[in-house]
């Protein structure tokens, strides 16, 4: 197909998907020819089904012979691509104000529209999204939700902190990071084709957008209007909770404020949102509490240490949760090996996540601590050594709430594998990090696919339960069981 096929079938994929009025065909078809150095070109309206990723591709190819972009590389392509799509999609403005026209009707028609506005625009790639692995893992925390994300690349823990330190990039077009509002029709990290929508929580300004990772069901985004830090305090409930009242569909969790047991970004303020229940939810309860008349308190049978709040009061269950906070930000049990401070240095903070069912309010309080020792320099809480072959990412919210996020690696890896044991070749060196793990794999009698990815949701297993700060035994729960009533009490 030449040029002016494609972009006539560029055209065409707009007015079908209704990401243009046919009123707006001539100016964009204007705007395309001036982008792509050619005069004028035809619109053909084929009716045939066109094949997006085909088109663009090839588009993607010319425009890089007529070095509109250079070097050819996934992210430049990625950049123009968006580049090109924003010419044929409504712009911020126009995108806000049918956002918040969906929003008077019904909450959910709202997030319906950006949503799908987000896939055919290809922001959410969806089509790249479809190559990730995934199936689920029954132990002893009950069904685990496994993926390998051959998306996004693995982000290494002392990169994400040294990150935090690195001073703010002068260039004024640059927005601070991936966060930030300014990203909005940027060319820079390939954001020309992003729509953002203005929510307010807590009387303050923030911005809701979707990932375009999807790491489960309509994943979101709410980041903060300004470039500051993540920082987990009394507020965040209030931020939190006005959120689920604004989107009652979807939940809302936050990573933690620390290295090490918070997200890969820490320096933009941020929470993550969506419609998936995750197997935290229905996790078993370990003991339930006698807290204030209109609220629950439970402590899960979950391998991170988690405390589950239910309430019809929105204002009991923050004050509840702001007590939790509070105390747990100063607790210490060196028996246990969990230490609040070294010096003036805070180690304890908190994964919160909240859902809203029916009339009542649903809180999960996963308890943090990122301190590190001579035996565990990357952590205490934090997965060992031995399990990194598998993951040695910080655990963050999402994972916390049991879904796995794999590094895209091991796909390859598992399949090199398969053939190591099947006696198909010797050990390559990229799996020197899993000999031990190959070692133990060689005792099992039989070994198939399925298998395989069985023993990599043990590991997972075991991932979590590495991040847990008290564990699950006899000491760590009346330790914990302890401090609670302590707290509900008071
Ligand atoms: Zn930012």
């Amino acid at each position: 197909m030449d040029l002016k096929d494609l972009l006539s079938k560029v055209v065409e994929y707009a007015l079908v998907h209704h990401l243009i009025e046919d009123e707006q065909t001539e100016q964009v078809q204007k705007k395309l020819g001036e982008m792509f150095l050619i005069r004028d070109f035809i619109v053909h309206k084929t009716q045939f089904h066109i094949d997006y990723s085909r088109m663009m591709n090839q588009l993607l190819d010319i425009a890089y012979e007529k070095q509109l972009f250079t070097p050819n590389i996934l992210d430049e392509r990625d950049a123009f691509e968006a580049k090109i799509i924003d010419v044929v999609m409504p712009d911020p403005r126009t995108v806000k104000a049918h956002f918040h026209q969906f929003y008077e009707i019904h909450p959910s028609l709202a997030t319906d529209y950006l949503y799908r506005l987000s896939i055919d625009v290809n922001y959410i790639k969806n089509i790249r999204l479809k190559e990730n692995i995934s199936w689920t893992y029954s132990g002893k925390y009950g069904n685990l939700q496994m993926t390998i994300n051959l998306a996004k690349p693995e982000k290494d823990p002392k990169e994400i902190a040294m990150a935090l330190l690195r001073p703010i990039q002068i260039d004024l077009n640059r927005p601070k990071c991936v966060l930030c509002k300014e990203n909005e029709q940027n060319y820079f990290n390939a954001r020309m084709n992003l729509r953002l929508v203005p929510i307010t929580l807590g009387h303050e300004l923030w911005h809701f957008q979707y990932s375009p990772y999807q790491y489960y069901n309509e994943h979101s985004i709410i980041l903060h209007d300004l470039h500051r830090p993540m920082k987990i305090c009394d507020k965040t409930f209030e931020y939190l909770f006005d959120f689920v009242d604004l989107f009652p569909t979807y939940f809302i969790g936050s990573n933690a404020d620390l290295p090490i047991v918070g997200g890969s970004i820490l320096n933009h303020d941020h929470f993550q949102a969506g419609k998936h229940v995750f197997p935290i939810e229905e996790a078993s309860v370990i003991k339930s509490f006698h807290a204030k008349e209109n609220i629950t308190v439970e402590h899960l049978n979950w391998p991170l240490s988690t405390i589950r709040l239910t309430s019809s009061s929105r204002i009991e269950l923050i004050e509840q949760a702001t007590n939790i906070l509070h105390s747990w930000r100063n607790y210490t049990c060196e028996n246990l090996d969990i230490i609040s401070h070294t010096k003036n240095t805070p180690h304890n903070t908190i994964t919160p996540i909240l859902r809203k069912q029916q009339t009542f309010y649903v809180l999960y309080l996963v308890l943090r601590n990122n301190r590190t020792s001579q035996e565990y320099p990357d952590g205490i809480f934090h997965p060992h050594q031995d399990v990194h072959h598998i993951k040695k990412e910080n655990i963050g919210l999402i994972e916390a709430m049991g879904l796995a996020i794999l590094p895209g690696r091991l796909k390859k890896e598992l399949e090199l594998i398969r053939s190591f044991l099947k006696k198909e070749l010797s050990l390559p060196n990229e799996l020197i990090k899993h000999e031990a793990w190959i070692n133990d794999l060689q005792l099992l009698d039989y070994i198939d696919d399925q298998i395989l990815l069985n023993e990599v949701g043990k590991k997972f297993e075991r991932v979590i339960e590495d991040s847990g700060v008290f564990k699950l035994t006899e000491i760590g729960n009346q330790k914990l069981h302890q401090w609670i009533e302590e707290i509900i009490k008071s």
